[in-house]
C-alpha cells in the first residue's frame, strides 16, 4: 500500500510538479483545510486573518504556486490574499477573480455547546465558527486551484483568488482589492464564494439552487426631534416623542414604489411555481406582470419577499427624553433600509422625508453606502453555473436572487465588476446558523459543492 502510494505521489510529481498525489482523496484534503482554518480566530479585533492568509499560502505554495503570485496585503490588523492562477492567455480575456472572506464573527466559547475554533464532526455534521460563513468558500477556492494544479491544468485565461479579511465589519480590505490593488485584482468578472447555494428541504430533498446576481444597498437613518422641553405639569404643543411618533406612523403607512430588475423577475418565475397555493400564484403573476396590484400585495404581505419588490425601510431603534417628570428635549428613532439597487440613498431619503412631511424632523445618514448595480445575467455564467449544478441534481432550478445586503460583492459591482454568488452549499433552510450558535455544515455537501467549483472554473476557462 505504501509502495503504491510513494509509486502514484512520485508520478504525479513527474506529471504536474506538484507536491500532491494525482490520487489526493480531495474530500480529505478539503477537510483538513477547513479544519485548520476553523483553529484560526479571525474575528474582528484579534489580528489573526494574516496568520491564516500566511497558512493558506504555504498550502498554495507547497501546491506548486510561485510565491511571486501570491501576495499577502496587510491592512492594520487583517489582511486581504491575492493568488493568481496563470492561464495560457488563449482567451484572450481578462481574469475572473473568484471572492470569498477569511474573517469571521465573533463567538464566545460559554455560549456554544463545542469549541467554536476547533472543528467538531457529529452527526452528519461539522460544527464551528466560520465553517459556513466564509471557510468553507475559502476552503473549496483553495482546494479546488490545489487540485487543478495537481491535474495540470491550464487555464485559458487567469484565476485570481481574492480574500479578503474583514467582511463581517467595515469592508476595508475588500474595498483594497477591488480599488486599490486593481493591478493585482482586474478581472472581467467576479465569483463570490460568499452568497448563493443550494436548498435542501426539512425532507431532505434538494429543491433548488440560487445564484446571487444583486445586493440591496444598506443604509440608515437617524430621525431626530428637538424641542426646549418643560416641566410634565404644563404639556405643550410641540413634544418631540409625539412629534417623532407621527414620522414613524408615516413611515410606517408609506410604501415604496414597486421596482423590478431580470434577477427579481427571474427569481419570481423561478420561485412560483416551485412555491404553489396562493402566494406561488402571486408570484408568477408579478413575474410576468409586476403592475398587478393583487399580486403586489400578497407579496408584500410576506416578509421573505416584501423587499424583493421594491426598496424597505424600518424601525429599529428608539430613544427620547430624559425624564420622567420632563418634557423631552430630544426623541432619535432609528430607521434601516434596505434600498433597491439603481434608487439610491439620496432618492430614499427624499422619499421618506416627503412621507413624513415634518421639517421638524432631522434627517441624518448613519456611516455610509455602497451603492451596487445588479449584475447582468450573462449567458456564459448562467450556462456553466446550470450545468455544474446539474451534473449532481439533473433538471434542479437555477433560481437568480437579489440578497438583502452586504456581502463584499457590492464593493466589486461598485468597481464595475459584475459579480456572481456561486457558493456551492446545499443546505436546509433549518441549519443556516451562520453569525449564530454551533454554525454547521453538512458532511456530506463537501463532495458535490467540491465538484461543482470544480466544474464552474473548469468550463469558463477551458
Ligand atoms: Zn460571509
Amino acid at each position: 500500500m505504501i509502495s503504491t502510494l510513494l509509486k502514484a505521489a512520485s508520478v504525479a510529481a513527474l506529471l504536474s510538479s506538484s507536491a500532491f498525489a494525482a490520487d489526493t482523496d480531495w474530500n480529505e484534503r478539503f477537510k483538513e483545510i477547513l479544519g485548520k482554518s476553523i483553529t484560526f480566530h479571525t474575528a474582528e479585533g484579534h489580528g489573526q486573518v494574516p496568520a491564516y492568509a500566511a497558512y493558506l499560502a504555504d498550502q498554495l505554495k507547497a501546491g506548486g504556486f510561485a510565491a511571486e503570485d501570491i501576495h499577502i496585503l496587510p491592512h492594520g490588523e487583517t489582511a486581504a490574499l491575492v493568488v493568481r492562477y496563470r492561464g495560457d492567455g488563449s482567451a484572450g480575456k481578462k481574469p475572473i477573480l473568484l471572492a470569498a472572506h477569511m474573517d469571521v464573527v465573533e463567538a464566545k466559547r460559554e455560549d456554544w455547546e463545542r469549541d467554536p475554533f476547533t472543528m467538531v464532526e457529529e452527526n452528519g455534521y461539522l460544527f464551528g465558527r466560520g465553517i459556513v460563513d466564509n471557510k468553507f468558500g475559502v476552503t473549496s477556492l483553495v482546494t479546488t486551484f490545489l487540485r487543478l494544479k495537481a491535474e495540470g491544468y491550464v487555464p485559458n485565461r487567469d484565476l485570481v483568488i481574492a480574500f479578503s479579511g474583514d467582511e463581517e465589519s467595515s469592508m476595508v480590505t475588500t474595498k483594497a482589492i477591488a480599488n486599490e490593488h486593481r493591478d493585482l485584482t482586474d478581472a472581467e468578472f467576479v465569483l463570490n464564494a460568499d452568497a448563493g447555494g443550494g436548498t435542501i428541504g426539512e425532507d431532505g430533498k434538494v429543491l433548488s439552487y440560487s445564484l446571487q446576481a444583486a445586493e440591496k444597498t444598506y443604509a440608515t437613518f437617524h430621525l431626530t426631534v428637538t424641542d426646549p422641553g418643560g416641566h410634565s405639569s404644563r404639556p405643550t404643543g410641540s413634544n418631540a416623542i409625539y412629534r417623532l411618533a407621527k414620522a414613524l406612523t408615516a413611515i410606517e403607512n408609506y410604501s415604496f414604489p414597486v421596482n423590478t430588475n431580470d434577477i427579481t423577475l427571474g427569481f419570481f418565475k423561478a420561485q412560483g411555481p416551485l412555491t404553489g397555493g396562493e402566494l406561488g400564484a402571486a408570484m408568477t403573476a408579478f413575474a410576468k406582470n409586476p403592475k398587478d396590484k393583487k399580486a403586489v400585495a400578497t407579496l408584500r404581505k410576506q416578509a421573505s419577499y416584501v423587499g424583493v419588490t421594491g426598496t424597505t425601510c424600518v424601525a429599529t431603534m428608539l430613544e427620547g427624553g430624559h425624564a420622567e417628570n420632563a418634557l423631552p428635549q430630544s426623541a432619535v428613532a432609528t430607521v434601516n433600509c434596505r434600498i433597491f439597487p439603481g434608487e439610491g440613498v439620496a432618492l430614499t431619503q427624499e422619499r421618506l422625508q416627503k412621507a413624513v412631511n415634518d421639517d421638524h424632523v432631522v434627517f441624518t445618514q448613519r456611516g455610509e453606502s455602497t451603492e451596487s448595480p445588479a449584475s447582468p445575467l450573462r449567458d456564459d455564467i448562467m450556462t456553466a453555473v446550470t450545468d455544474a449544478v446539474h451534473a449532481n441534481f439533473p433538471g434542479l432550478p437555477i433560481i437568480p436572487a437579489m440578497s438583502p445586503g452586504a456581502t463584499d460583492g457590492m464593493h466589486y459591482r461598485a468597481a464595475g465588476m459584475p459579480t456572481y454568488g456561486i457558493e456551492s452549499i446545499y443546505m436546509k433552510n433549518s441549519d443556516g446558523f451562520s453569525h449564530g450558535l454551533n454554525e454547521r455544515v453538512p458532511v456530506a455537501t463537501i463532495p458535490v459543492a467540491l465538484d461543482q467549483m470544480y466544474r464552474v472554473l473548469t468550463t469558463l476557462t477551458k
